[in-house]
Order: structure tokens, then C-alpha cells, then sequence
């Protein structure tokens, strides 16, 4: 096993260990949640020499991150890229040493489907349409990712602080205790963990339950919406598909009622790598129902997947290969409204020592969960050191 010390080069190392002071004694820093942002967090505490323990519920790191690389398909069953030009996210890549693994989107054509006929959108249109907001004056560039997908970018912070980052997945924390002037963080192995600060890179509503559960205090967070969504992945050798797949992909117009669907990305056909030769990689994204999310079999949604693509572009074959994904309720949504709760419960939470960072907190997109997660890396600096269990007390 390489050591991740090892793997970064002297220049790197500097710059980084200027980025976050280290602490004259190290801090024992609890985070839950492995997504983006507590992956962002953890290596940036690991630099500043903190005691880092990290708690991922699922069996893999990443979170909405997610990449299946099978039989040739690069297939993202989360999030797909990050806008062109994303400053945080760049950044981040060029400490890691992966910058040179960047690739942008070379097809940049998207259309809208009105419910007959397929129309050329214009530049920035289709994000703005799915409320997905780019950088101010980066909308012709269209997105950026990884040649061998948004994966990439967890593996090599997965391996950056594999040597010195407790890192425990398939170990959800379900409650936070105080504990003299620290937090205990317990997990669902029973294991339980001291820590002076905690931040916590989960959804909202998780966050709020978690916190109304052990301090017994409500913040509102409980009630943050967000929005789900299934996506369906089909792959087709190229001889199948019978048209010309120009372009980045579509979508639904607003007006327009197609089983749930709202977009679809010709993903072999917007970013390189995405397919072996002779096939092509397509991805429809549904808004479900609670009730389809919760009880349609993966069939159903091809099944729907493949009846869009008949109508929309006059494709009849069966697809070679399928994959389906469920985010419940993985988008936050983050309106003025949200905003401002969320800042009012950090004023509060800080005080005792707990952090929030993530996408349901600070979003939009991956680049928001890397700013967020690195914000709360430098606030770990200033919260009040282990201020847990004495403010509880004097509440
Ligand atoms: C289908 C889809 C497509 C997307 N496409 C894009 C895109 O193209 N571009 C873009 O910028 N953004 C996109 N996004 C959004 C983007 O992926 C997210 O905003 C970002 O990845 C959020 O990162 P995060 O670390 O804040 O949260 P998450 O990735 O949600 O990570 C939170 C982690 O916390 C863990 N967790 C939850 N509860 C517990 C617990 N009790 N104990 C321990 N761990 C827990 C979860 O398992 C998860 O791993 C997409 C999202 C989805 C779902």
C-alpha cells in the first residue's frame, strides 16, 4: 500500500499545510458523512494534524458521487460533471495531482423536446430549464469531469487519507452524546467515539433529526425539502440506435407530460471515454412520484426509459445493458428561505463545536459541497474547542 504521505510531492504538501494552520494540539474532529464534502473536510483536517474519524452509513465512499466503470461503459449513477471552469473543484484536482484527468464536454448541442418534435436550444438553455445554474459567463463551456468519471476525484481523496483518517463506512452515527466537554459520536456498530467537533456532511433532514434527537433541540432542518430523482442508463451498440446522436442530449420542456422524465444526456456523445467503441451510453432523468419511488421494480423504469426513447427519437431496440439509481430526496433545495435557516442553526451549532458542510447545506452541486466542505475545514479553526457538553448544560 502506498502511504499517502508518499504520494504528494513536497510543493503540494506545503501549500496545502498553509491552507489549513495546523493546531498547536491536535483536534479530535468526528465527521459524518463521506460524500464530497466530509471527504473534503478530512483530508484538510488530516493536513492540519487532527485526530480525523470519519463515518460513512453506506458501504462506499463518495456519496452522490458514484461511478460503475463495466465492460467499457463509464457509467455515473450520480452526478455526471461539474461546470466548466469550477474554481473550487480545480483547485482541489490540481492538489491531487488528477488535473491532467479532466475532460470536457465536446458535444455541446442540447435540444427540447415540446412533446412532437426535438428543437435546438440555445447556449445555457437546458441547465437553466432543470434550475442547474452554471458560473457566471462559463454556460457555452458546458460541464468538465474525470476520463475515467466523477469517481475519480473520490478515489484519490479516498487515497490521500487512507493512512491517516480513521475511516469507517457501513457505520452510520445515529446519535451524538455529550460527554464531559467533548461529543461522542455513537454508530451503528455501537462503536463510540469522543470528539471535540463534529461536523456533519449529511443531508438536512438527517442533520436536523440527528440533532433533535441528541440535544434535544429542534433547528428547523428537519423540514428542508428536497427533490428526488431516478435515472436510468441504457447502452446500445451503435448499429441499433438508428440516428445520429448529435449533441450534448434534451430536455422535456416544462409544458410537457413524458412519464416523469425531464431530461436525458447522450452521455458516449457529450463527454469522451463514456463508452467502448461501437456503442453509445444514453441517461434519462425522472422526477418520481413517492409512491413509483418507493414501489416500481427496475424493470418499470427501463421499461419507461426505453418508451421515451421511442418517442423522442424513434428508437425501438432492446439496450444491452441497463442501470438504474434512486436518489430520494438527494437535491436540496436551496431557496433564499433555507439559506438563512441554515445560517441562523451554524451561528448556534458552532458554538457548541458542530459544523455543517455539504450540498443540503451550502450547494449548488459538487462544486458548492467542495467549497462548503473546505469552508468548514477553516472554521474548525475558530469554533469554540470542545464546547460540547458545556453548552448543552447551560442551555
Ligand atoms: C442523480 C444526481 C445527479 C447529479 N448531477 C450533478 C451534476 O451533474 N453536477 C453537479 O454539480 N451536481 C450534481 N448532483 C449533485 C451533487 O452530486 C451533490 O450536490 C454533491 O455530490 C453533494 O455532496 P455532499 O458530500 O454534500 O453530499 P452527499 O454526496 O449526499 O454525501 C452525504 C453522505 O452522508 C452519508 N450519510 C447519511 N447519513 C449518514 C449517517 N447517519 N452516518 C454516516 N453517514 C451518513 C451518505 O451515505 C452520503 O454518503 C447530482 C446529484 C444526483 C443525485
Amino acid at each position: 500500500m502506498t502511504s499517502a504521505m508518499s504520494m504528494f510531492s513536497q510543493e503540494e504538501s506545503t501549500r496545502a499545510r498553509r491552507q489549513t494552520k495546523p493546531q498547536r494540539s491536535p483536534r479530535r474532529v468526528g465527521i459524518v458523512g463521506g460524500g464530497i464534502a466530509g471527504l473534503v473536510v478530512a483530508y484538510r483536517r488530516m493536513l492540519a494534524g487532527d485526530e480525523v474519524t470519519l463515518f460513512e452509513a453506506n458501504g462506499r465512499l463518495g456519496g452522490q458521487l458514484w461511478t460503475d466503470v463495466r465492460n467499457g461503459f463509464v457509467v455515473e449513477r450520480g452526478a455526471e460533471g461539474f461546470a466548466f471552469g469550477s474554481e473550487g473543484i480545480g483547485a482541489l484536482a490540481g492538489e491531487l495531482g488528477v488535473t491532467e484527468r479532466i475532460v470536457g464536454q465536446r458535444a455541446h448541442l442540447s435540444y427540447g423536446f415540446d412533446g412532437r418534435s426535438l428543437g435546438v436550444l440555445e447556449a445555457g438553455e437546458a441547465p437553466a430549464r432543470l434550475g442547474l445554474r452554471a458560473p457566471h459567463g462559463r454556460r457555452a463551456q458546458g460541464i468538465a469531469s474525470f476520463r475515467g468519471g466523477m469517481g475519480e476525484l473520490v478515489r484519490a481523496l479516498a487515497a490521500r487519507i487512507r493512512d491517516r483518517v480513521t475511516v469507517r463506512v457501513n457505520d452510520p452515527i445515529w446519535q451524538i452524546l455529550p460527554s464531559g466537554s467533548a461529543w461522542e459520536l455513537v454508530a451503528g456498530s455501537l462503536t463510540r467515539v469522543r470528539v471535540d467537533s463534529i461536523v456533519l456532511a449529511t443531508g438536512a433532514r438527517f442533520a436536523g433529526d440527528l440533532l433533535r434527537r441528541s440535544i434535544g433541540q429542534s433547528t428547523g432542518l428537519e423540514q428542508a425539502t428536497a427533490l428526488s430523482t431516478v435515472t436510468v442508463s441504457l447502452a446500445y451498440a451503435r448499429s441499433s440506435v438508428g440516428v445520429e446522436l448529435g449533441g450534448s442530449g434534451f430536455v422535456v420542456l416544462e409544458s410537457v407530460s413524458l412519464d416523469g422524465c425531464r431530461a436525458c444526456t447522450f452521455s458516449s456523445s457529450k463527454l469522451p471515454d463514456r463508452a467502448p467503441e461501437g456503442h453509445v451510453l444514453l441517461r434519462l432523468f425522472f422526477r418520481p412520484s413517492p409512491a413509483e419511488l418507493e414501489t416500481m421494480a427496475d424493470a418499470g423504469w427501463i421499461r419507461r426509459g426505453r418508451e421515451v426513447l421511442r418517442r423522442v427519437l424513434g428508437m425501438g431496440d432492446d439496450p444491452e445493458q441497463a442501470w438504474v439509481d434512486r436518489w430520494p430526496e438527494a437535491m436540496a433545495v436551496l431557496d433564499a428561505g433555507q439559506r438563512q435557516r441554515v445560517a441562523a442553526v451554524e451561528r448556534t451549532l458552532a458554538r457548541r463545536g458542530i459544523l455543517l458542510a455539504g450540498g443540503a447545506f451550502h450547494g449548488p452541486g459538487i462544486e458548492g459541497a467542495v467549497r462548503s466542505g473546505e469552508a468548514a475545514a477553516v472554521a474548525l479553526d475558530t469554533v469554540t474547542h470542545a464546547a460540547g457538553a458545556r453548552c448543552v448544560r447551560t442551555k
